[in-house]
């Protein structure tokens, strides 16, 4: 292997890859020096510029395995004459043309081409809405660029970028390590092994190590499992391990549908063979009797797209897809369609405190070292504050005490504090952040720490440990651990305390006085931290990993911080309530403050939280028992998490999960509603997510389960709209011609009624706005069908009296009148009918009285056109030619729409005597 070629001709041009994909050279990029590998794609541990990245993106392509899931508008267009119907109809339009019927075949060709057109129309937007939410969830990855850490999408990666790895990333490109910090990567998804591997810097002798031992590569599709790196990027795309076997795995394309989709698929089925069966039979009938077989032909066609649910599907589709839309602009983000479905009937919500329950911005109140405990001043993250002790300020001894706390809180700490306008933000963990701020009001001076004492070693807070810590080079040589965590536990990995004598024997007397602060400070909703040291002579005690560096400490003090509850959750919490919606409190912290902060937030819970501690000494059963009332979980590890999930959905509950760290994907997945911090989650807690929550708030959540039910109510309410207007149709045909009237309706008014009242007015259902009382009542039962009982009856009441007013009136001006005349009163009545009735059905339980009627000005649009185009029809000579209809007096058409709203006056009656069950 030759880097020469490449490096040292200065003529090279530096914009593209200098390592084409392919060559030998991309294989061996472990057995290469860091200094090596970074000349070969030149590039440097500073990362690329933009300008280069961009010419390098343009020359290779994106980072992207290639799949050939996506969905053209071409291919939309193709679906939409895939369907039996419309060939029924093509069909039935050449033979009206062989017989000469010119303007029969011209009308239903058109009609074709419209129906064609509004399913198209339909599909396109849903999709489309579908794949912006796609690009929205995207995996992120941070790479250095022009020197700044900048977070982008994983797809603009580029061969020499350098990426910035942190515990939960989704690794997005091969790369050679250059920096490890106690990193290790889970790679079960490339080497199938479950156990993480450990990864280091230094280059590894043999070129031909295996894929699982090459310890200073990562890997693309592999996870940040704990600690954090630097890697260098070496191939990206198909030229990755895990794209040299994409071509095997092939991404599961489009779904199958999600689970209603896929139940209102068959109930369409069923329906299309009902249909046909009934069409079949009247077919029969007729002939049976003696008439002109092609007339009948027509006729049945007709009747049967009439008749046929074929808008099913869409239906779906579309209520889906505006319900995605709608949570977007309430920044949720969905990542699975079927999860908008579950959302709807979610009875627990499992929710994180910090962050999402609190505001998640901290500021340290009190500070607790060497036995007494001190007020802390001020608001936020600012600097300005002072710290005392009974409204004085500290003695010199104090302060000397709490100056060595605040060099911990400094000198562990990753975080940084920004001004912007006097308002101070912290960039990192806020808890991080707050103990920065404690620690200058303390007197403790970042720049100079890291000066004098340089960083050797991090080990990573990770919320199964509950702690970080920082090793530090002291200007004498030897070297210092600097804890911040957990206080039980960390007080637990001491055996020396910080007094105003000097460092001294942890006693027992000491270890109840720090517990007794913990507890007070905690019951005050404080979230508290403790702070430890360790002295090391660096010859004799390897801190490798950070179990051997964090034990035999010298426990230095407390601090409690305060992070105030946020006001909406408060409100969303009592949504919940009156939704039947149980919410749970699952958190890492203290069990007194989240039993304080749950108290504050109106959490109900019997009983004390339930800690992790115990949920260990818990069978399955007493845990199943125990988490029918639980609320508040606290001290809890990721694996509890899953446990929880578990407890809860074998007591047929529907679980909501949230989660952000990468030990939380378990729960998340195994939760039936998984969702994902957008703020503080890690790229592999997404990944495992339904949904994201952009905003960290619980009251998202809460908003998302209210438009999953919203979902559902508007698919079912148009599925109620549409198939009781098909049950009319169906009805006036075989009514008719059964008892040996001729028939009520010719084929272009089926089409036309197919048209007008079954595809838009349908569209327009499927996007109504969401009943603003759907949060006050409980969840729908897990798995009741969609067609429940009620469903059919309002179906068939108001179907057969639709079908039953146009019967009436055909009988009625038949008796009178000529057969044009008959069908065609019988045609506007059925018409209005099903146009007024849209209104009625956009709640199956509040009058229409109740309903904002503006509230869905597109449904007022569509009907208003649709009795306009009727009432045209019949006005216009021209066209009553065409639609086969006669000109009707205006007089006569007001009556019409009198009848005609008689389907809906019932419905409305029906609502009222009927129980105020939900919808
Ligand atoms: P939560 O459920 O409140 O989000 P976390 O998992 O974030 O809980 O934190 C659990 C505990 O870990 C906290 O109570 C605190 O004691 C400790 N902790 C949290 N963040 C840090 C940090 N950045 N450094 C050290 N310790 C931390
Ligand atoms: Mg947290």
């Amino acid at each position: 292997m030759s880097r020469s070629t490449v490096t040292q001709d200065p003529a090279i041009d530096m914009s593209t890859s200098p390592v084409k994909p392919g060559t030998n050279l991309s294989k061996a990029w472990h057995a290469l020096s860091i200094v090596q590998v970074s000349d070969c794609l030149a590039s440097s541990s500073k990362g690329l510029t933009r300008e280069v990245a961009a010419a390098r993106l343009t020359s290779d392509g994106p980072n992207a395995l290639t799949d050939g899931s996506k969905v053209s508008a071409l291919h939309l267009v193709i679906t939409q004459f895939k369907s039996v119907i419309i060939w029924i109809l093509i069909a039935a339009s050449v033979v009206s043309a062989t017989l000469g019927e010119w303007v029969d075949a011209a009308a239903i060709l058109a009609i074709v081409v419209l129906n064609a057109g509004i399913g198209f129309y339909q599909e396109y937007s849903a999709e489309r809405s579908i794949a912006a939410l796609k690009t929205m969830t995207a995996p992120h990855a941070k790479v250095r660029r022009d020197g700044a850490v900048r977070t982008i999408v994983a797809s603009e990666i580029v061969v020499g970028d350098v990426l910035i790895l942190d515990a939960g990333d989704l690794v997005a490109a091969d790369a050679r390590l250059f920096e490890a910090n106690a990193l290790t990567c889970g790679e079960s998804a490339l080497t199938g092994e479950s156990e993480v591997s450990a990864k280091q810097c230094s280059a590894l002798v043999r070129a031909n190590t295996p894929l699982g031992d090459r310890s200073n590569m990562v890997f693309m599709g592999t996870s940040v499992t704990a600690g954090t790196g630097q890697a260098m990027v070496v191939a990206t795309a198909m030229d990755t391990e895990i794209g040299r076997i994409a071509g095997l795995i092939t991404d599961a394309g489009r779904d199958a549908g999600t689970p209603l989709q896929r139940k209102l698929d068959r109930l369409g089925y069923l329906l299309i063979w009902a249909t046909l069966a009934i069409v079949a039979l009247l077919f029969g009938l007729v002939l049976w009797r003696g008439t002109k077989v092609l007339d009948l032909f027509l006729t049945s066609v007709s009747l049967a797209v009439a008749a046929m649910p074929e808008g099913l599907p869409a239906v779906v589709t579309v209520a889906l897809a505006v319900g995605v839309m709608r949570m977007s602009r309430h920044r949720a983000l969905v990542r699975r369609l079927p999860a908008v479905e579950t959302l709807g009937s979610t009875t627990v919500i499992c929710t994180d405190k910090t962050g999402t329950l609190t505001v998640g911005e901290m500021t340290v109140r009190a500070l607790f070292v060497a036995g007494q405990t001190f007020e802390v001043a001020g608001q936020g993250y600012g600097p300005a504050g002072k710290i005392s002790i009974d409204s004085k300020p500290p003695s010199r001894q104090q302060a000397t005490a709490l100056l060595v706390l605040a060099s911990i809180h400094l000198g562990c700490n990753d975080a940084h504090l920004v001004e912007d306008k006097g308002v101070w933000t912290t960039v990192g963990d806020p808890t991080e952040g707050a103990l920065l701020s404690a620690g200058g009001k303390a007197g403790a001076d970042r720049v100079l720490l890291d000066k004098e004492c340089p960083k050797e070693r991090a080990f990573p807070f990770d919320s199964d440990r509950k702690r970080s810590s920082v090793v530090r080079r002291m200007p004498g040589g030897g070297l210092r651990v600097l804890s911040n965590g957990a206080p039980e536990a960390l007080l637990l990995r001491c055996d020396r305390i910080l007094s105003y004598a000097g460092v001294r024997r942890l006693t027992e007397q000491d270890r109840t006085q720090v517990l007794d602060w913990i507890a007070t400070l905690s019951a005050q909703a404080l979230r508290v931290l403790g702070s430890a040291y360790r002295d090391l002579d660096d010859t004799t005690i390897s801190v490798t990993t950070a179990d051997a560096a964090e034990r035999d400490m010298v426990f230095v003090g407390l601090s409690g911080m305060y992070d105030p509850p946020r006001p909406e959750a408060k409100e969303a919490i009592v949504t919940c309530r009156r939704a039947g919606i149980r919410v749970v409190m699952i958190t890492g912290d203290h069990p007194r403050t989240a039993a304080a902060i749950a108290h504050e937030l109106g959490i109900v819970s019997d009983g004390s939280p339930i800690t992790g501690t115990r949920l260990d000494a818990m069978s399955d059963e007493d845990l199943h028992r125990r988490a029918a009332t639980a609320g508040v979980y606290a001290r809890v590890t990721a694996a509890h998490k899953l446990r929880i999930v578990r407890a809860l959905k074998s007591d047929r509950a529907v679980v909501a999960m949230t989660g952000d760290g990468v030990n939380d994907a378990p729960a998340i997945k195994g939760a039936d509603v998984g969702i994902a911090m957008g703020r503080t989650g890690t790229e592999v807690a997404k990944q495992a997510a339904d949904i994201i929550i952009t905003d960290d708030d619980f009251a998202t959540i809460v908003h998302a389960v209210k438009e999953g039910r919203g979902v559902f109510d508007n698919i079912r309410k148009t599925l109620q709209y549409l198939l009781a207007g098909n049950t009319g149709e169906l009805l006036v045909m075989t009514v008719a011609i059964g008892v040996g009237l001729p028939a009520p309706l010719l084929p272009i008014h089926l089409l036309w009624i197919n048209l007008v009242t079954d595809g838009l007015p349908a569209l327009c259902l499927a996007a109504d706005p969401i009943d603003p009382d759907v949060m006050g009542r409980p969840p729908r039962p897990a798995g009741e069908r969609i067609t429940n009982r009620r469903f059919v009856e309002t179906m068939l009441l108001t179907g057969v009296l639709t079908g039953g007013v146009a019967v009436a009136v055909f009988v009625y001006v038949l008796k009178s009148g000529t057969l044009e005349a008959a069908r065609t009163y019988a045609f506007s009545v059925l018409v209005f009918a099903e146009l007024l009735r849209s209104f009625g059905a956009r709640s199956a339980s509040r009058s229409i009285l109740k309903v904002p009627f503006l509230g869905n000005l597109p449904l007022v649009g569509v009907v208003a056109l649709g009795v306009l185009a009727q009432v045209f029809i019949q006005e216009i000579p021209m066209l009553a030619q065409v639609m086969k209809v006669a000109v009707v007096p205006l007089r006569d058409l007001l009556v019409l729409l009198a009848i005609g709203s008689i389907p809906l006056i019932a419905l409305e009656v029906a609502k009222l005597v009927r129980s105020p069950a939900p919808c």
